[in-house]
């Protein structure tokens, strides 16, 4: 089914335009309603109005995708998983990225420990706050008091959405119980235990992640839970180490995927998992390579997963602080794959004041371009410096590539010297330009009228060139001493 118009969307709406949504017009709430940016809820005429029960119904059925979102524990930090449109992210964008939770064992000694850092974690990246998506908590006891006693733990030392992993139904449900106000995702049900955990799922209105590796038993499994009132399926269809098994696991989660998106199977139409955490159960893992080189092979498994989309992943390694490095790379990762291909990486330009600028404090120049900009902000800031960044039209390309394609040019720069007054500010006359964009200081000495100095290639060094280049006095000697 195409994506519906908001036109569709309006011609279910109350048509009003009675602004209680905080919209000036149905038609705009129509158009953000498409967006995700306003809920059915949102209208309170669709909701409250008994006459209008059939076009709310409409309007859900209009705007569900075709796959399912799925919600995972409660609050600020509830894990939002799936709800895609479309199988590659340039053909609109992904909506909800992969959910990254973390396996930890129910007899872990230093569970405590442990669940307070990964709640904590934060890493900022490019004027983006990255953190963590929740907790999967293994029954490695295989006691179900042990399981419950670590589940209601974690519940009241962090707001991170937990999952509950065993396959012991008892157990599982055991602990669940204990939490089940957290909304926990039960995990997992499989041919044998569909019927209990899915009572469960039923009555308490939980999210289940259902387990085969045979495709048809896993579409199968999600049929009858739907069947038994079941309203929200994580689909697993299992990972796979070893040689030829990254390519099985690959290609049985596209086939879901494509099953849900493209056939608009509703038996696939749920967000699916992949946990390459299992890394570590196979048996004869081996003990030749070092310990990096095993930790490796999972995040590599992670990567694949999260570049085809698969909305929720399972980790073991970056449980330990000495193991960030491992989630650097994959919430790196992740941030590109989930950016809106839609949304241009520019920022505006114009003169930003970093610290407390004295009057001969350098001016650093720049492109606009997202990934440009705020990576050397935070490097200057980084380096404490005081100083100012000129931040140049590009139309949102990088350096190196705005130097090729012409948009960072001498004439752009002096245009934006002048018009952001950028030499109101100190009591110089020069510019530190990048490295990269070095060809261009002959032309822009002329055309902005200032003493040109090439800084570094890469912002990183930025610190280093002050210390040992910036000699502003001198420049301005120099500059003094030109035939004008
Ligand atoms: Fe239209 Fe509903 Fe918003 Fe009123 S609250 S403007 S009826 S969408």
């Amino acid at each position: 089914m195409p994506r519906p118009s908001p036109l569709e969307v309006y011609a279910v709406l109350d048509k009003s335009n009675c602004k209680e949504c905080g919209y000036d017009t149905c038609m705009a709430f129509a158009t953000d309603i498409l967006e995700r940016k306003v809920r059915v809820q949102d209208c309170p005429h669709l909701m409250q109005d008994p006459k209008q029960a059939k076009n709310r119904d409409k309007l859900i059925k209009l705007i569900t995708p075709p796959q399912k979102p799925v919600i995972v524990g409660i609050g600020d930090r509830a894990a939002i998983i799936g709800g895609e449109e479309v199988l590659m992210r340039h053909q609109l964008t992904f909506y909800n990225q992969t959910a990254i939770f973390i396996e930890i064992a129910d007899d872990d000694a230093d569970l405590e420990e442990t669940i307070k850092y990964l709640t904590a974690l934060k890493l900022e990246r490019i004027g983006e706050v990255l953190t963590l998506d929740g907790v999967a908590l293994r029954n490695v006891s295989g006691d179900k008091e042990q399981l419950k006693l670590a589940a209601k733990k974690i519940a009241d030392l962090s707001n991170l959405p937990i999952m509950l992993c065993t396959f012991n139904v008892d157990n599982l449900l055991f602990a669940a119980e204990a939490i089940k106000d957290k909304r926990p995702l039960l995990y997992a049900a499989t041919k044998d235990s569909w019927e209990q955990i899915g009572k469960f799922a039923v009555q308490y209105n939980l999210p289940v992640a259902v387990f085969s590796n045979n495709l048809d038993e896993l579409m199968s499994l999600s049929a009858t839970l739907q069947k038994l009132g079941v309203k929200e399926i994580v689909l697993d269809s299992g990972t796979f180490f070893g040689s030829g098994n990254l390519s099985v696991t690959y290609n049985k989660i596209m086939q879901l995927r494509s099953s849900a998106i493209v056939k608009e199977d509703v038996n696939a139409g749920w967000p699916i998992m992949g946990v390459p955490a299992v890394y570590w159960n196979q048996e004869n893992i081996g003990d030749t390579k070092e310990l990096w080189e095993h930790q490796f092979q999972e995040i590599i498994m992670g990567a694949i997963m999260e570049s085809i989309d698969t909305n929720l992943i399972v980790l073991h390694t970056g449980q330990k602080k000495e193991e960030i490095w491992a989630l650097l790379a994959l919430m790196t990762l992740r941030q590109s794959v989930f950016s809106d291909p839609r949304i241009y990486p520019a920022v505006d330009a114009g003169i930003t004041k970093i610290g407390e600028p004295d009057e001969m404090a350098p001016i650093f120049v720049t492109s606009n371009y997202r990934m440009t900009k705020i990576p050397v902000e935070q490097d200057l800031q980084g380096a404490n410096l005081s100083c100012w960044l000129l931040v140049v039209d590009t139309e949102g390309i990088g350096i190196e590539s705005a130097v090729a394609g012409g948009q960072f040019n001498a004439g752009g720069i002096a245009e934006a010297v002048k018009e952001f007054k950028v030499f109101d500010n100190v009591k110089h006359r020069v510019l530190v330009i990048p490295g990269m964009a070095a060809r261009l200081s002959g032309a822009l000495e002329d055309e902005a009228d200032a003493f040109v100095v090439v800084g570094p290639r890469d912002s990183s060094g930025i610190l280093k060139f002050i210390e040992t280049q910036w000699k502003p006095e001198d420049f301005m000697k120099e500059y003094a001493s030109w035939e004008k």
